[in-house]
């Protein structure tokens, strides 16, 4: 049976009508489900029974399973076990802007980047919308909290489950549904290029974020297998046209690993790369974990990093540290849990 979180609203308005029924019903559900956030169609108190009954035959109302929550002081780590037992993780992190939410997107991955857990793992399957938007509200359910930006960089490749994103971004987004502004939620692709193009169709002003991780074809060949089917050399010009086509800026993601993507040359070289392009530079420290042999960099080259980009004149962040207590990197809550 369907579950009643993955309806985007329009679908909801066709459900009531096809059963005979006014559209505006759908804002009613709607209201119920995100806003007061109930847990049964009971609880929906100013819909007639015989709908509520209805209702009930042809969708379902269930939630995932918390397995496991680890708790720091500003950033939460779940584990979610879904209907078939396989295990997706969130992270939650307090800002100074507001409460952000890092969601996965698929169970496993198939992108193999060789430095993160995720593609250890292998994919699956794709999730499906309601088990991205439980993500959220699930989370919201367990701080009492507003969720403010939603990223979805967790557990997998988002443009490889294209549909169900897209989906997705339309009730993070509806006023009536979750009610996240599309300049708060961010779609992190390592580069899939036709997808890039599709996406920059629609008419959503989500935030982009491409996993570039590497100054050159050489580099970026060596850790991401992508780039073996999509090069620096076509994406690159991808990326200008989305920013044409769109008017919004991208951000680039960058993380630092030692001996390897980090030296000064390699800095230079990422700005001749990205100059002119309206684009962010976020570097990342690397978050090591016990499987794979990548170091992070020294905290000293991190900052000679940076402080080449800013010299060259291009917009760079060092992205702050959250999770590496509680091993909150991609994937990693998700694969100690399989190694028990
Ligand atoms: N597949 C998408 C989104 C998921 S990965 C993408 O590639 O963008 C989210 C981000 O976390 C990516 O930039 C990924 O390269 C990065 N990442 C993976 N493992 C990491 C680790 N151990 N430390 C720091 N960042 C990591």
């Amino acid at each position: 049976m369907k579950s009643i979180y993955g309806l985007s609203r329009d679908s909801l308005e066709e459900y009531f009508l096809s059963i005979g029924e006014k559209k505006f019903k759908a804002i009613q559900v709607y209201e119920w489900i995100y806003q007061k956030n109930i847990n049964c169609f009971d609880d929906m108190s100013n819909v007639k029974k015989i709908v509520i009954d209805r209702l009930k035959k042809d969708f379902t109302c269930d939630k995932l399973n918390i397995l496991k929550i680890e708790r720091d002081k500003l950033v939460n780590k779940y584990l979610f076990e879904l209907s078939d037992k396989e295990r997706i993780e969130s992270v939650l992190m307090r800002h100074d802007y507001g409460i952000s939410i890092c969601i996965s997107s698929q169970v496993g991955c198939n992108m193999t980047c060789k430095f993160c857990e995720s593609g250890r793992l292998k994919k699956v399957r794709n999730l499906e919308v309601n088990e991205m938007i439980l993500q959220i509200l699930q989370v919201s359910e367990d701080i009492g909290e507003r969720i403010s930006h939603v990223v979805v960089m967790g557990i997998g490749e988002p443009f490889d489950n294209f549909d169900n994103i897209v989906e997705f971004i339309k009730t993070v987004n509806d006023p009536k549904g979750l009610n996240i502004g599309s300049r708060h939620i961010t779609i992190s692709t390592c580069g899939i290029i036709p997808k890039i193009i599709e996406f920059s169709k629609l008419p959503y002003q989500v935030n982009l974020a491409v996993s570039l991780h590497a100054p050159n074809d050489e580099i970026r060949n060596s850790i991401m297998p992508i780039n073996k089917v999509y090069s620096l050399e076509k994406l690159i010009p991808t990326i200008r046209d989305y920013i044409n086509r769109t008017n919004r800026r991208v951000t680039f993601e960058y993380i630092l690993l030692s001996g390897i993507n980090d030296s000064k040359e390699n800095a230079l070289e990422l700005c001749t790369l990205l100059r002119g392009l309206n684009c962010y530079i976020n570097l990342i420290p690397y978050n090591e974990t016990n499987n794979l042999q990548f170091k992070r960099s020294k905290k000293s080259t991190i900052l000679d990093f940076y402080d080449i980009i800013k010299k060259e004149g291009l917009n760079v962040t060092i992205r702050r540290e959250f999770g590496s207590k509680i091993s909150a990197a991609c994937g990693q809550l998700r694969s100690k849990k399989e190694d028990l």
